[in-house]
């Protein structure tokens, strides 16, 4: 059994299990789809020494980010610009004076930092090849790596310490949690800020929300998870609040600052609601498989009744709720935005993924929104085409 990611502990409970998974965020091509693809479990436990809900056995992440194209630009993501310009607007006016360095943990292709660009020097680091450079195409210094106490280390030697370092929807993503913070140690000034935003577990447990499991999340984080962690580094979470991103994201702030009230409530909240225990695990659970459950069987009384059913949005997301439902070869063809996506096929099941205009000669009778946070738009943008629609839970409009 392997090590708890914070705590190096090795007392687990099982919290829930998806089965042999593939790669959600890698599509396949034509000419690969008889090859044969690799599986991996996915399954979920919380430690019950630090209480970091996660996934213990995670692939190694070079299978994501280095072997394959990583299919994920935030800037293709509806609404994402304008989100992160408010973001780093918070940070700019608190924070950040002219000269200051500003760092970003796996930056993708520049869509925070690009806000900084202006005013001061900024240095992105990303592990993702393809996405690096789009970021340098966009005019936003970037290293293709991952980022370890050692790439710090060399950030700080040639540019110095960073007043500011962030990291968006990445942390989830890294193994080794305490190399990261050795590295933030050695490159954040002594009045610096660390800013992370991630998944919200508390987020997940109110919404019943497992569209956020897949192997490229290996933690699932609470305010008081990640202040045991920082213990250890002499660093507590001042600042906090949760964001509608992801449904649920948590937003936080580390460093050597007063606690803000907004922080101080929502700490009390998870220790009010038990966010932390096991308990809670388990009523997710028990949540999550009536949920995915519900959604089969509409989709299976749809399919009796002959109708065509295509998804909305090829992503990782719409890839796990049809992985705990067990839905597989129901959906005709996924459309999605994204050139990067259009013309491959969904993993294990090959599903082709094709552009929205191409759907046009062959609409479906419903459209499966895999993203709940863009249903909204998406149910606005199609009114005209007289497809209905299937929301995550199972609900019909
Ligand atoms: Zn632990």
């Amino acid at each position: 059994m392997k090590k708890c990611r914070i705590c190096g502990g090795s007392n687990f409970k099982e919290v829930i299990n998806f089965g042999d998974s593939p790669l959600v965020n890698s599509l396949i091509e034509l000419q690969d789809i008889t090859k044969t693809e690799e599986v991996y479990p996915l399954v979920v436990h919380q430690c019950q020494d630090c209480y970091l809900v996660q996934i213990v056995n995670p692939i190694d992440n070079y299978k994501i980010y280095q072997d394959v194209d990583y299919l994920y630009f935030s800037s293709d993501m509806p609404g994402l610009f304008e989100y992160f310009r408010t973001y780093a607007d918070y940070i700019h006016n608190l924070y950040v004076k002219p000269g200051d360095l500003i760092v970003e943990i796996g930056s993708n292709d520049g869509i925070w930092l690009k806000n900084f660009v202006r005013w001061t020097p900024v240095l992105g680091v990303e592990p993702a090849t393809n996405v690096a450079l789009r970021a340098i195409k966009n005019g936003v210094p970037t290293i293709n790596q991952f980022f370890t106490e050692r790439v710090a280390k060399l950030i700080e030697k040639e540019f110095g310490q960073a007043k500011i370092i962030m990291g968006a929807n990445c942390i989830a993503h890294l193994n080794d949690l305490h190399d990261m913070m050795r590295g933030v140690l050695a490159l954040l000034k002594h009045d610096g800020v660390f800013s992370v935003e991630c998944n919200y577990w508390g987020g997940m447990v109110r919404n019943t929300n497992y569209a956020l499991i897949y192997h490229d999340h290996f933690s699932y984080f609470t305010i008081g998870v990640w202040n045991n962690f920082l213990k250890e580094y002499g660093l507590k979470v001042f600042d906090a609040e949760v964001t509608p991103a992801q449904g649920g994201s948590l937003r936080i702030y580390i460093g050597d600052y007063p606690q803000t009230e907004r922080c101080q409530l929502l700490v009390k909240e998870e220790e009010d609601s038990n966010l932390n225990s096991y308990e809670t695990c388990l009523k997710y659970r028990e949540a999550c498989m009536t949920k995915a459950k519900g959604l089969k069987a509409i989709v299976d009384k749809l399919k009796s009744e002959g109708k065509k059913i295509a998804g909305y949005g090829a992503a990782a997301k719409g890839f796990s709720l049809l992985q705990l439902a067990g839905i597989t070869t129901e959906l005709d063809y996924f459309v999605d935005d994204s050139p990067a996506k259009q013309g491959k096929f969904t993993p294990v099941n090959h599903i082709p993924v094709i552009s929205r205009e191409d759907a046009n000669d062959r609409l479906p009778d419903y459209f499966f929104i895999t993203a709940p946070n863009y249903a909204n738009v998406i149910m606005k943008k199609e009114k005209r085409s007289g497809v209905r629609f299937i929301l995550e839970d199972g609900t019909i409009r």
